[in-house]
């Protein structure tokens, strides 16, 4: 299956070549865990979500890590400010490890509610300051590294290539078009790398470094942990937009810089804002609507996955309430046609390719689109027509469209079949089991394995033994 993603790194669309063949490794940045994720954040997991999901589709075998920023993050970006955990612990009279665990818990939760699969690695900053210690210190080495007022920089100066994904001008970096108020930075795009001058006395997670008690700068964890679980070079990294200019150049800057590898990530795709009728959604600026909330309203979660897929992950979406109402019935209407559709008709789903012989030519053709759609960039909105219309299909057979659904939902993750009702299915299920042990008895034998190929389609699989038959789905 052909593979195309817009690379932020080139603004363009480029076919997708895995570093290593048949794997994926794959970088999201994660949660800061200083408040409930807002519905925005979440828009940008949904879309990590999906492209996992469409790598796994086309066979790829993905490592997804995900970070969880615990330490580090300033109420800046470019490290003014306070330390998001430090402020929201202060503020809500709870320790900073309190918060983070909470918070955690709570991010977890909204997205299982989503259905956006586990990463495969989740690892919290606070467990890596070992990592990001080495980090500087090779970069110290290789003397891309001042100190200044007891914090050590990373020196952009020294590393001409800085900017690249940003398209910034290097020449207007140099003269420092930005308001910069520390007065320690050689160039004000330089940054922190770790930090032992605390603004605020009572910053309480520290560690000892070679630079002396401090913490570490909120850009240095993801090239730690990604560069630990991932190696030195890498598939894909991801994340929002507005991680372009300050975070993932700086990423960029210090993975490189360390090692001497470039480039560092092959494709970086980034996800469009969630915006308000005011504007962007944003947690510091406080005003924003969680899963929650919208749970609270009368949605179920998955409505908002729905109302999401309707966008493209590079344009914004407009978040109203009116327009989530509009998705929400949109898939009650969906689940509805599902639930309707024969459920004792034959399915054979097999596993693989579109095109295999168990579909009609109508259904593999929308299947074929259907790949050809999520494989052009995650282009979601057209692989969701392409899901209405197998279900419309007035010519494709309920089992063929139960199975086709099946296949396309491994990457919409909208819970398709569950509209049937998982306890008329099971009891489906078994009365075909039974069913087929009386075939087998009469000597039926076709009768008995068209039942088993019926129920693979559905994703159950069989295991018979002396002590009768069991039945687990896939
Ligand atoms: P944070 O927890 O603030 O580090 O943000 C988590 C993720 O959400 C990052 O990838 C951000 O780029 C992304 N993000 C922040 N605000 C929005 C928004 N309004 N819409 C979509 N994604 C967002
Ligand atoms: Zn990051």
């Amino acid at each position: 299956m052909d593979l195309r993603f817009y690379n932020s790194m080139g603004r363009e669309l480029q076919d997708f070549v895995s570093v290593r063949a048949g794997k994926v490794g794959m970088y999201g940045c994660g949660p800061t865990v200083y408040n409930y994720a807002h519905i925005g954040n979440l828009r940008t997991y949904i879309f990590e979500d999906i492209l996992r999901r469409v790598l796994e589709f086309a066979g790829y075998e993905v490592t997804h890590v995900m970070n969880v920023t615990d330490v580090g993050h300033l109420t800046d970006d470019a490290d003014d400010g306070e330390d998001k955990m430090e402020k929201s612990a202060r503020e809500s009279g709870r320790s900073v490890w309190d918060i983070a665990e909470m918070f955690t818990g709570a991010f977890f939760h909204d997205t299982e509610r989503l259905n956006i699969l586990r990463p495969s690695v989740v690892c919290r900053a606070t467990d890596h300051i070992a990592e990001m210690i080495g980090l500087v210190s090779r970069l110290e080495e290789r003397g891309f590294t001042y100190e200044a007022g007891g914090n050590i920089y990373f020196s952009i100066d020294k590393f001409p290539a800085y900017g690249r994904l940003a398209l910034l001008d290097s020449q207007r970096l140099v003269a420092g078009a930005r308001v910069e108020v520390d007065a320690g930075k050689r160039n004000p795009h330089d940054f922190v790398l770790w930090f032992t001058r605390s603004k605020f006395e009572n910053q309480t997670m520290v560690w000892d470094s070679p630079w002396g008690r401090g913490y570490p700068g909120w850009h240095l964890e993801c090239s730690a942990m990604s560069m630990r679980y991932l190696g030195e070079q890498f598939d894909i990294h991801c994340g929002g937009i507005d991680h372009i200019p300050v975070h993932h150049t700086n990423e960029i800057a210090q993975s490189e810089a360390a090692t001497g590898k470039c480039p560092w990530v092959k494709y970086w795709l980034h996800g469009e804002f969630l915006i308000m009728d005011r504007g962007k959604m944003s947690k510091s600026r406080g005003g924003f609507l969680t899963l929650d909330r919208l749970v609270e309203e009368g949605f179920s979660p998955l409505d908002f996955r729905y109302f999401c897929l309707g966008g493209h992950y590079r344009s914004q979406l407009k978040f109203s309430f009116d327009g989530l109402a509009s998705a929400a019935s949109a898939r009650a209407n969906l689940m509805e046609r599902i639930s309707r559709l024969d459920r004792g008709s034959s399915v054979s789903a097999g596993d693989s390719s579109c095109a295999d012989s168990s579909f009609g030519e109508a259904a593999a053709g929308l299947l074929r689109d259907f790949e050809a759609d999520i494989g052009d960039d995650l282009n979601m909105p057209k692989a969701l027509a392409d899901l209405w219309a197998l279900v419309k299909h007035q010519d494709i057979p309920d089992g063929e469209k139960l199975a086709a659904m099946q296949r396309m939902d491994r990457v919409l993750g909208l819970n398709l079949l569950e509209a049937r009702g998982v306890e008329a299915l099971d009891s489906e299920i078994e009365a075909l089991i039974q069913e087929r042990l009386g075939a087998r008895k009469a000597k039926n034998f076709a009768r008995a394995d068209e039942i088993r190929d019926i129920l693979k389609g559905r994703g159950i699989l069989l295991e018979d033994s002396p002590d009768g038959t069991r039945w687990k789905r896939v």
